[in-house]
């Protein structure tokens, strides 16, 4: 089912995102997590797209096992890195053929080895381009959005203006990145909807369970941890029990007044991990 329509049901819609395995046996423990997840009745599962390497098969393989073994619908991230045009054209081929209905179009990150993002010679290089191009064919899209801004933005305005260009191509939905303090979010939705973007907006939750993994992350994709959040965290750091407690604490109160004041949907960064995610669904639902 494509999630335009699970958007239009008003209910709120709950997404997990996954990233591939790096082998097959933590594939099939994957599809296991996943099955144990299914009770939670999740709207539907995502899945992230590598920087490059073998994994992006897997991506593909794991989209289409989430919908067609599993049950769950799903959504393949794509990006940019390293694919000329034509190559999309056969990835966006190849999810049809397995009945794949949701993709999220992104520009992607740059592989590790370098510093800045390069498109690939006869490739895309933002994000809005390849949006246009899954827009050619017969999938719902929704495209990124940043509530503190992207590192790489000059300023929030101009990167509400490339959202509109994105958003325009036809997305119908927006994910955003994570962020942890909700202000940012009702400022950004404001923000977005002065801009003419009028398509749901769905708040991105990562649970934290590690202190310098969250410092690490954070410090890559630009959000904050509000001061009094992250002295509790770091006092904590050496109990990952208790970190891992203080970050559901945390993300039920975001998503309890996100949705209560109209969030379309929680989208839950799992990382893999189904406790969390699990133990702030069971408070939510
Ligand atoms: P863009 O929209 O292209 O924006 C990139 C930068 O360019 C921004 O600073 C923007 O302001 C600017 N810009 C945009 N359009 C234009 C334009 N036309 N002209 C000039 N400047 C422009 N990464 C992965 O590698 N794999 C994943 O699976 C993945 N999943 C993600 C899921 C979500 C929900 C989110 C929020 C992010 C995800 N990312 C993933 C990370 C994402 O790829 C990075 O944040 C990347 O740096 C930007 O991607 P984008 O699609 O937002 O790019």
């Amino acid at each position: 089912m494509k999630i335009s329509r699970l958007l239009a049901s008003r209910k709120p819609v709950f997404s997990f995102e996954f990233f591939p395995p790096k082998d097959d046996a933590a594939a099939a423990q994957l599809v296991r997590t996943l099955e144990d997840l299914k009770s939670l009745k999740p709207n539907f599962i995502s899945v992230t797209y590598g920087a490059g390497g073998s994994t992006r098969a897997k991506t593909l393989e794991l989209v289409a096992r989430i919908k067609n073994e599993v049950g769950i619908e799903s959504m393949a991230h794509l990006t940019c890195v390293g694919h000329p045009r034509a190559e999309i054209g056969s990835i966006l081929d190849a999810l049809a053929e397995k009945g794949i209905e949701n993709v999220l179009a992104l520009r992607g990150d740059p592989p590790r080895d370098q510093k800045t993002f390069l498109p690939h010679p006869e490739g895309f290089q933002f994000a809005n381009e390849l949006a246009a191009e899954v827009a050619r064919r017969n999938f719902c899209f929704g495209v990124a959005g940043y509530p503190e801004k992207h590192p790489e933005a000059p300023n929030r305005e101009v990167d509400l203006l490339y959202l509109k260009r994105k958003v325009d191509t036809g997305a119908s939905f927006v994910i955003t990145q994570l962020f942890f303090d909700n202000a940012h979010y009702f400022d950004f939705v404001a923000r977005a909807r002065a801009a003419g973007i009028t398509v749901p907006i769905i708040p991105g939750i990562m649970p934290v369970t590690n202190y310098s993994q969250i410092t690490r992350f954070t410090a890559l994709c630009g959000s904050k941890l509000p001061a009094r959040f992250k002295t509790k965290l770091e006092t904590a750091q050496a109990d990952l029990q208790a970190v891992t407690r203080i970050g559901i604490t945390h993300a039920v109160t975001q998503c309890q007044e996100l949705l209560g004041k109209g969030a379309p949907g929680i989208h839950f960064y799992t990382l893999n991990k189904s406790h969390s995610t699990r133990k702030i669904l069971e408070q939510l639902l």
